[in-house]
């Protein structure tokens, strides 16, 4: 009886405040879940079709490989999901959007553990949480591997990325990151999660920490990655 009244309730309840996609913003119907099915199958998934463009950014950025869920561009409603994440803190998308990527990444062997790019103590405090950390939390629950968020620390305040220029980034954030307590991950293979990989600034500054790690290596994986690289 209590379960029936519970889901009168709710069933109630989403007729007050329906749930909605956050791409396009239609009311989602049973059965889906952050997305409506038309936008789930229209997003543009890395489907390997980009694999000579990646080795060129993989090898500049010094990483192994890089891994992404879906092609980012800010003129595209998909950038949304994203947005929806970040700025409507959408926790629970987060950690989805991680997992729907590490799903993708079930072939992947041999990575020891999970550092996702860290915000300013300053910013993660304003917002709550860090975006990466929640991607990095649905990966880690396909693949396994153990979160380190102490290795790597953003020191600057860095303002947004947004709207600036490739050369303007880089100067934006290098030199924003100190290496933490980095011994549980001297020797291993660690995966370097962010959200959107854009003119690849952010990674190439958090690479000229990490490779100071004695023996380490490095792979990163993201949601988003603009077609303008
Ligand atoms: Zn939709």
């Amino acid at each position: 009886m209590t379960r029936f009244v519970s889901s009168i309730f709710s069933r109630f309840f989403r007729l007050l405040y329906p749930r909605t996609c956050v791409v396009c913003g239609d009311v989602l119907v049973d059965g889906e879940l952050f997305l409506c099915s038309a936008c789930l199958s229209g997003l543009p998934l890395n489907e390997g079709v980009d694999e000579e463009a990646d080795r060129v950014l993989t090898d500049d950025l010094g990483i192994e490989h890089l891994y992404w869920l879906f092609r980012y561009d800010r003129a595209s409603d998909f950038h949304k999901l994203v947005y929806a994440i970040k700025y409507r803190s959408n926790r629970e998308l987060g950690v989805w959007t991680g997992k729907m990527l590490g799903e993708r990444m079930k072939d992947v062997r041999g990575i020891d553990c999970i550092i996702p790019v860290p915000l300013h103590p300053e910013r993660e405090k304003k917002r709550g949480f860090n975006q990466a950390f929640l991607i990095g939390t649905g990966i880690a629950s396909v693949l396994g591997g153990r979160i380190e968020p102490e290795v790597l620390r953003r020191v600057v305040n860095t303002p947004s990325q947004t709207g600036l220029e490739r050369g303007q980034r880089a100067d934006n954030v290098a030199k924003a990151f100190e290496l933490g307590n980095t011994t549980r991950v001297e020797g291993c293979h660690v995966l370097l999660v962010d959200d959107v990989v854009t003119s690849g600034a952010t990674i190439r500054a958090c690479m000229m920490e990490l490779s100071k790690i004695k023996g380490v290596r490095v792979s990163v994986a993201c949601l988003g990655k603009s077609g303008s690289i």
